[in-house]
């Protein structure tokens, strides 16, 4: 029988028009589903209240394992399992004190010197104070400023890190990402020119009263100084003092301390693929969390979200091609154990991994999807477009997709990784913060999260990867 050129265009046309329709019931009944019956915030209370923060190597840590274990158990996967992973282990410990003191008060009568606590959060991985350390404080806006500073300015004083967030960056993590070098490498490169310490401006861009923690990493042949952050608002009120000529002079002490490594794991459910069972699919957030807060947004929201993904696609009988995996992920927040372990056992087993997803940017608002791919799978993520756009999704663009995904590229080079894109401008409020706790996660906006994932997770298996 002979087609056509217009009969063949017609016929696919055909094709492609049933196959959308069929693609948009499924992707509404997901959204109806996580709206309706969801699970993923009653999951998220779960860990959050009952658990609360989990860094690596803790008590509440080994816990969540179990809760993970437990709820992919419940969700009925094909099979559930640990992956063991060696971790860090540090302790904030029991002392976390600091104290300004201001110089030259105009305030007090006689000029005399005012002292004043002041909130600090130790940085993950710091070392302890071994007693108090003291020190005026030198105000740096870059790393690059040390070098003009030099020994002769910094030597036995307290570097203040103090480069705040650009408001005009319109994506947040665009100005964390301008911003975190200082806490990151801060110490040391202050350690260099012969620092005691440093305190580092919040990580965030409001106006709070409450520090923001975060890792520092230490370069090995240089001193390891103690390392703490400061709220955004304190970070202003130092520096409203220095730009008026006084002197500042900050003390702090903390028993922080680095323990020997403990073993914990990555928490794995699965549904095994119908047509590609040896290919697979994965989808997932991290476990662990800072130890102040509850890890509610970071990374809580992408824990239950992406075992909420998996369990509608169950619930509603949507047939897996490819075989689809819910990972929770140990250890992003200081050492990405989890990820890289994820990785080197996923290629030592002979698997073949083809794509993955991450949820790690807090659960709010879904705004789309980033992706890390070929040219032609960017265009098959953009070529999304009308049929997610009655669920306002429109972000869908090439970019960094996520921290524990990312070890998979160096053992599968083909793979398309995709990220998670909600809305940024609150993440910063919460991330790494006290305030990170259920409270401040919308429960709507959750599931709206779960349900775009499914949604991704669905299209890849059906259309992306034939
Ligand atoms: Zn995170």
């Amino acid at each position: 029988m002979k087609i056509s050129l217009l009969g063949f265009l017609f016929l696919s046309f055909s094709f492609f028009a049933k196959a959308h329709q069929q693609d948009s019931v499924v992707i509404k009944r997901l959204f109806d589903l996580s709206l309706t019956n969801g699970e993923s915030y009653e999951n998220l209370r779960v860990l959050c209240k009952t658990i609360g923060h989990r860094l690596s190597g803790s008590p509440q840590a080994a816990k969540a394992v179990v809760w993970g274990k437990k709820v992919m158990e419940n969700a009925g996967f094909d099979k559930v399992y640990l992956q063991e992973v060696m971790v860090p282990h540090w302790v904030r410990g029991t002392k976390e004190a600091a104290a300004l003191t201001l110089m030259n008060n105009p305030k007090t009568k006689d000029g005399m010197p005012v002292t004043q606590k002041m909130k600090i959060s130790v940085l993950g991985g710091s070392v302890g104070t071994n007693g108090i350390t003291t020190g005026e404080v030198i105000e740096v806006k870059d790393l690059a400023e040390l070098d003009q500073l030099g020994e002769a300015n910094i030597k036995g004083k307290i570097v203040f890190y103090n480069r705040p967030f650009d408001p005009t960056y319109i994506q947040t993590f665009k100005a964390y990402g301008h911003c975190v070098d200082q806490r990151v490498d801060g110490a040391s490169k202050a350690a260099k020119y012969g620092a005691k310490g440093v305190i580092i401006r919040s990580m965030a861009h409001g106006h709070g009263d409450h520090p923001h923690t975060g890792s520092v990493r230490y370069t090995d042949s240089l001193p390891k100084i103690p390392a703490a952050a400061i709220s955004t608002v304190s970070a202003d009120l130092i520096a409203d003092e220095l730009a008026k000529g006084r002197k500042v002079f900050f003390s702090m002490e903390f028993d922080c301390q680095l323990l020997p490594d403990v073993l914990s794991y990555n928490v794995i459910g699965e549904m095994k693929g119908s047509v590609y069972p040896d290919q697979v699919i994965s989808v997932g957030g991290h476990l662990d969390s800072w130890d102040i807060g509850e890890g509610a947004h970071d990374d809580g929201a992408g824990c239950v979200q992406s075992m909420e993904a998996l369990r509608m696609l169950k619930v509603l009988g949507v047939k897996p091609r490819h075989t689809l995996r819910a990972v929770l992920f140990m250890n992003e927040e200081n050492g990405l154990r989890g990820g890289k372990k994820y990785a080197e056992l996923a290629s030592a087993s002979g698997e073949k991994h083809v794509a993955a997803l991450e949820s790690d940017r807090g659960g709010f608002v879904p705004r789309g999807f980033s992706i890390e791919g070929s040219a032609a799978q960017v265009k098959w993520l953009e070529s999304l477009s009308p049929l997610l756009k009655s669920y306002d999704l429109h972000y869908f663009e090439e970019g960094g997709t996520g921290a524990d995904i990312s070890p998979l590229k160096k053992y599968f080079p083909d793979i398309v990784l995709f990220g998670f894109v909600p809305d940024s401008q609150r993440y910063f409020d919460h991330h790494h913060a006290e305030t990170d706790v259920f409270e401040n996660v919308n429960k709507r906006e959750l599931e709206l999260g779960a349900a775009s994932m499914a949604a991704l997770v669905y299209l890849i298996d059906y259309h992306l990867l034939k």
